[in-house]
């Protein structure tokens, strides 16, 4: 069958029906608003120091391994997959999805909660609110405005969470936290496209580093069903193959649920535009029941397995003490900071006092790869090491 790009449905994100951008632009001649948004994602230096943020495991442990880079693209594959299929806006599917964690520190999850307790008295760090930032501020590349300047859609989707507190000193993209609407269906989209290239890969990446096996992940009935299937079909198959034939299956299980259940959502609700969408009580773009429980059992699983295991908790708290130790450093001496940071730090200081350097030093340690947050590490604390 050939390939075909359906019509966008009414209740898709349409290009020209956009709430815009902050600073008014002339429309691109030959791309969509959101190719555009995402060409500026993908050109941004954000986007590039994702090659060497870690997922799970720390860049230097292989290269075999997902990092932040190859899990947004992922993401992307899969997002626009399931927003083809549901008659919405591939392209602002794939912005949300390549620039959902441009605002990611380094060493995953371990330096973000780290990054967070530094920053407790001075508002605190979340990594959505810091994607924003980058796109809304951070990046420096136009001469007309700081950031990026993406389209409300673009960074309605950027934004997946945000507290009461920091949805108030935001402009409108803060209203549906204060207000619990719904975003677009791209943006709810783009979500759990997420949380199926993470869950998924990470079962593939753990399988890799020999933290959790086989035999274990059948306790998990995602698994156990493709696991079953493929070994019915293929007794001889074994290694990477059979454990990628299990893998892609889960993702396309995965897949087909949400598609068909969001499709039945849409078809009882009936919403008539994006409008429509923002306006209902609950997300449109959902697994089954079914699906909703075998999804939180895997999730379950890699907490407690993969996530706790004894050998990524020693790199997490590696990771945590060369940002906790980054992060004191510069707050003590600010003079340490390189040139740049140092100007975008006495320009927040300035502004905000100790709550604005704070924030200058948290800005330049989030936008660190780990590589060089341990080189830097090394330069600042190790006598020996050059400066
Ligand atoms: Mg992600």
């Amino acid at each position: 069958m050939a390939e075909t790009t359906p019509q966008l449905a009414s209740y898709a994100a349409h290009p020209q029906a956009s709430r815009g951008r902050v600073f008014t632009e002339p429309s691109p001649q030959f791309r969509s608003e959101y190719q555009r948004d995402r060409d500026r994602i993908v050109h941004s230096s954000a986007f590039r120091r994702l090659e060497y943020k870690t997922q799970v495991f720390v860049n230097h442990e292989g290269d075999m391994f997902r990092t932040r880079l190859t899990h947004s693209i992922e993401v992307a594959q899969i997002g626009r997959s399931i927003a083809r299929a549901l008659q919405l806006n591939e392209d602002l599917t794939e912005a949300i999805a390549l620039a959902h964690d441009l605002g990611h520190t380094p060493f995953g999850h371990a330096g973000q909660d780290v990054l967070n307790e530094c920053m407790r008295d001075y508002g605190g760090f979340e990594h959505n609110l810091q994607s924003l930032r980058v796109v809304d501020e951070l990046e420096e590349k136009y001469a007309d405005f700081y950031g990026l300047n993406l389209t409300f859609e673009t960074r309605e989707g950027i934004l997946k969470h945000c507290s009461p507190d920091k949805a108030r000193e935001l402009d409108e993209l803060g209203q549906r936290f204060l207000q619990k609407t719904q975003p677009g269906l791209e943006a709810q989209l783009a979500n759990l496209a997420d949380e199926i290239a993470y869950n998924n890969h990470d079962v593939d990446d753990g399988l890799r580093a020999g933290l959790i096996n086989i035999e274990q992940l059948c306790e998990i009935s995602l698994f156990k069903r493709q696991h079953d299937e493929v070994a019915a079909r293929y007794p001889e198959l074994g290694g990477r193959r059979r454990v990628h034939e299990i893998i892609r299956r889960m993702i396309n299980d995965q897949v087909s649920d949400l598609v068909n259940n969001s499709q039945q959502n849409l078809l009882s609700h009936q919403p008539q535009s994006i409008d429509d969408v923002r306006t209902l009580a609950k997300s449109m773009i959902c697994f089954s029941e079914d699906m909703r429980q075998q999804n939180l059992q895997l999730k379950q699983f890699l907490r407690k397995r993969l996530y706790q295991h004894y050998r990524v908790r020693r790199m997490s708290n590696k990771a945590g003490r060369v940002i906790r130790e980054l992060f004191t450093a510069f707050m003590t001496e600010a003079s340490m900071l390189p040139p740049e940071q140092s100007d975008h730090c006495k320009k927040l200081e300035a502004e905000l006092g100790e709550p604005g350097r704070a924030r200058a030093v948290s800005d330049y340690i989030a936008g660190m790869t780990d590589r060089y947050a341990i080189v830097e590490h090394g330069r600042i604390y190790d006598p020996a090491a050059l400066t």
